[in-house]
């Protein structure tokens, strides 16, 4: 599989089981946030340059909004009904074709993003099974990852298929100076945060 250079995360679903509160509030795992970061990490080591997140949902998720702030993410676009409408947007801040995006989803509402990125890995929730049929046969999966915390092993996978987990792990134990350089650049990055419904 080739290199990604952007990453996309639906939400719901992905970053949790699908529950939520009336207030729309809902958990989220660190296990999956290291291993954002250190894919992240992994890429600027190897490719001295940048790998774009956003999280691309339907609903304002205050939790959402927090992870993005939190770990210095690229985009938070909420209200995203037609989600799709990302595409020419987060193409044009990142100048990365949706061609060379991975997007991590989890349902029906995720098919039509889906169709123009690269790398679609789709959760296998049980109660999904044949949705996720109907995915595949539409040739929008590229992985299937099982739950609990499918962004971490999606990221793993990655990170073992490039050969980039053993140094990526050594130097962020170590806190060596490249690891130094990347966490001080990720830092100074504020997340764009828009309503997508507009
Ligand atoms: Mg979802």
């Amino acid at each position: 599989m080739s290199m990604i250079h952007g990453l996309v995360f639906d939400w719901d679903g992905v970053w949790t089981d699908g529950t939520k509160t009336a207030e729309g509030h809902s958990v989220f795992s660190e296990h999956d946030t290291m291993g954002i970061n250190l894919l992240r990490f992994a890429h600027y080591l190897h490719t001295d340059s940048w790998l774009h997140v956003a999280i691309v949902t339907g609903e304002r998720n205050p939790t959402a909004e927090h992870v993005v702030r939190r770990e210095h993410f690229d985009q938070f676009l909420f209200f995203a009904r037609d989600k799709t409408k990302a595409i020419p947007l987060l193409e044009t801040r990142w100048g990365v074709e949706a061609a060379q995006w991975g997007f991590l989803f989890d349902d029906v509402l995720d098919f039509g993003l889906a169709r123009s990125v690269g790398r679609r890995a789709m959760v296998s929730w049980p109660a999904t099974a044949e949705v996720q049929r109907l995915a595949q046969d539409q040739g929008i999966v590229d992985d299937l990852v099982e739950t609990p915390s499918p962004i971490r092993r999606w990221c793993e996978r990655y990170l073992h298929e490039q050969g980039w987990l053993e140094r990526a792990v050594a130097e962020r134990q170590s806190w060596s100076e490249r690891y130094q350089s990347y966490w001080a650049l990720r830092n100074e990055r504020e997340p764009e945060v828009l309503d997508l419904s507009r």
